[in-house]
């Protein structure tokens, strides 16, 4: 029995510090493989201990619980990486609803006496876990659109929403001067499951990935006071290193798109998107074949690759990797520029390109590749659009304007393959496409790189 509890509490020690070293080598891609090894080497010394904690009374329902777990949890794994925020925000609802159902049976297991302090965060675990749990629900249907996208609001609807999680805390605080207020409980768990409905409604289903990551924050928070109560370290560390690297992803995040916290969380961001998108542009642009834009690539020395959502939308990293090969080999120096908030979630571009094994040093960032612009001969935009649109350097009106792009309008050529003039998330006109230096290269990216390369070889694969 000693050797057990001894075996615990070195197995809980190893996966805290594994889970730290996790979050510091996944921070770099050259060891963020080691990282994800770390984390799950971690999990699974967490789940050991815990399997052999002597309070266990029947191991039968463990058992089913992680087959059951495993059943789920496999096909969860696989899906493809755009459809990877919403699996996330899954992931948060799951661990929102243990949280609460663990957080619930402590307390009916303890009351009527329930010391303050344990109440008090009880009742953080259990408004905490709701709220995240239909949030995080919210968010993964508006991303897999099984819910509409759009922002829906209504007059007062902040007031309505504040007053919910206003009417959550004082039934908290009641709790905490009188636990054995048994009856109020129910409401507890009820009033934040509307309110993770109703905090998600108003919120357009683009700035979905920024919400998936505040909601991965709560879910941290709350499994942190569940370790309280539960009296484990393992969990109040765990969950605090969950809940405040969620929240500095968030905040990346917002910066990285000039938007503050509360304009993201009650903002309605994705209204103005549809009033704005309704104003296309019918000026003219000059289009370009493959042929003509393989020409222009071969006599270049410089080129810098912008991807995109529409990159990862195609699936053309390998085509993209196909022509870096072919640039390099006719001695071009091709970089990629990297905008922290390219694609649909934080580190897009550097998974997919990194799946195709493009090297590191050449994914270059916003601030460093910028300055190499104006003497770059070729920016070449791969299903990029909002990332590169000077709206955001020079329309003040602009709903990006303020956020940090990639300057490739500074390039002495830029072309710019995407299929249509359509908008991208913010859903406004690009003015990059009319310059006079701007070729657009209209077609599926995966096709018409896939055409460049085939033009550099000599018309064949
Ligand atoms: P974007 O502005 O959404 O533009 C993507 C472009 O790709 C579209 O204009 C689309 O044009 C094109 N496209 C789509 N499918 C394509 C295909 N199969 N082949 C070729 N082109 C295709 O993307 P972005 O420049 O990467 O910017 C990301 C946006 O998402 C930013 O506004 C950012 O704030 C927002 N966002 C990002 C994150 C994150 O974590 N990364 C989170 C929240 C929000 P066509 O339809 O004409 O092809």
């Amino acid at each position: 029995m000693i050797f057990n509890e001894h075996f615990i509490e070195i197995s809980y020690f190893i996966a805290t510090a594994l889970f730290i070293l996790s979050l510091k080598w996944l921070s770099s891609p050259t060891t963020a493989r080691r990282g994800v090894w770390a984390g799950e080497i971690g999990m699974a010394l967490a789940i050991l201990g815990t399997l052999l904690y002597r309070g266990i009374v029947d191991y039968k329902l463990v058992a089913a619980g992680l087959v059951l777990g495993t059943i789920l949890g496999v096909p969860l794994g696989r899906v493809a990486m755009t459809a990877v925020p919403q699996r996330t925000a899954l992931s948060h609802a799951f661990g929102a609803l243990c949280v609460t159902l663990v957080g619930t049976s402590e307390f009916y297991l303890r009351a009527p006496d329930i010391p303050p302090f344990m109440m008090a965060v009880l009742s953080m675990e259990v408004i905490l876990g709701s709220l995240t749990f239909t949030g995080s629900l919210m968010a993964a249907g508006k991303l897999q659109e099984v819910l509409p996208q759009r922002p829906i609001t209504y007059k007062g609807q902040n007031f309505v929403n504040l007053a919910l999680l206003a009417l959550s805390v004082g039934i908290a605080v009641i709790l905490v001067l009188r636990p054995n207020q048994v009856g109020l409980f129910p409401a507890l768990i009820f009033i934040p499951l509307v309110f993770g409905v109703m905090l998600i409604i108003p919120i357009g289903g683009a700035d979905m990935p920024t919400v998936i990551s505040l909601l991965n924050s709560y879910a941290g928070l709350s499994a942190a006071a569940m370790g309280f109560v539960l009296n484990s370290k393992l969990l109040i560390i765990a969950g605090a290193l969950d809940g405040s690297s969620g929240f500095i992803l968030s905040v990346i995040m917002s910066k990285a798109m000039n938007r503050s916290f509360t304009n993201v969380l009650f903002g309605g961001f994705g209204q103005l998107q549809a009033a704005a998108g309704g104003e296309q542009e019918s000026r003219p642009v000059k289009s370009a074949t493959a042929e003509e834009a393989a020409a222009i690539l071969s006599a270049a020395s410089l080129v810098a690759i912008v991807p995109g959502y529409g990159m990862a939308v195609a699936q053309a990293q390998h085509k993209v990797r196909e022509l870096y090969d072919a640039l390099t080999k006719r001695g071009i120096d091709v970089r990629f520029g990297i905008h922290p908030v390219a694609g649909r979630m934080p580190g897009h571009m550097n998974v997919l390109l990194a799946e195709a094994d493009i090297p590191y040093d050449r994914l270059l960032e916003m601030d460093v590749i910028n300055g190499d612009f104006p003497q770059t001969d070729v920016a070449l935009v791969i299903g990029a659009n909002d990332v590169t649109n000077p709206a955001a350097r020079n329309e003040t009106g602009s709903p990006i304007y303020g956020m940090p792009i990639l300057d490739v309008d500074r390039a002495h050529t830029v072309m710019v393959i995407k299929r249509s003039m359509a908008a991208g998330f913010a859903g406004i006109d690009n003015p990059l496409y009319y310059l006079d230096k701007t070729l657009m290269l209209f077609g599926d990216a995966k096709g018409f790189v896939g055409n460049i390369v085939r033009e550099l070889s000599g018309g064949h694969d």
